[in-house]
C-alpha cells in the first residue's frame, strides 16, 4: 500500500472506533427491569429477561467490532508493510474493500471461502449417493 492509502486506512480506522466507542454498551437501565415484580407483573418477566439478552448481545457485537479495529490499529502501526495483504493467501487485499472494512484479515475470495465453508452444515459422505 502507498503511504496515502495507509493513512487513509489509518483514519478510517480511527472514524470506526470513535463511532464504535461513542455508542457505547447498551446499558441495561434500572428502570426497564423494574421493580421487583408483583404477581400480575410474572408473565412479562419472560420478555424482559430476552430484552436483557438482546442487549447484552449487542454488546458483544460492539465488543468484538472494537477487538478487530484495535486489532487492525495494532498491526497497522506494527507492519504497515503486510497490512492491507490477506492473511491467507498473502494476495493484495483490494484498497477499495480495505477503505470500507480496514480491520478485514482476508480478501474476498478467502473471505468467501472461509463464510461458505462454515455456513454450510457438514453432510455425511454416504447421504451424497443416496438422494
Ligand atoms: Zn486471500
Amino acid at each position: 500500500m502507498t503511504p496515502a492509502e495507509i493513512e487513509r486506512v489509518r483514519r478510517r480506522l480511527t472514524e470506526l472506533r470513535a463511532e464504535v466507542e461513542g455508542a457505547g454498551a447498551v446499558a441495561v437501565r434500572a428502570e426497564d427491569i423494574g421493580p421487583v415484580p408483583s404477581a400480575a407483573d410474572e408473565d412479562e418477566a419472560p420478555f424482559r429477561e430476552m430484552d436483557q439478552s438482546i442487549a447484552s448481545s449487542r454488546n458483544r457485537v460492539r465488543a468484538d467490532q472494537l477487538l478487530r479495529i484495535v486489532d487492525a490499529e495494532r498491526r497497522l502501526e506494527e507492519d504497515p508493510d503486510s497490512f492491507g495483504l490477506c492473511a491467507k493467501c498473502e494476495e493484495e487485499i483490494p484498497p477499495r474493500r480495505l477503505e470500507l472494512l480496514p480491520f478485514v484479515r482476508y480478501c474476498v475470495s478467502c473471505q468467501s471461502a472461509a463464510e461458505s465453508k462454515s455456513a454450510k452444515p457438514v453432510r455425511k459422505k454416504v447421504m451424497d449417493y443416496h438422494e
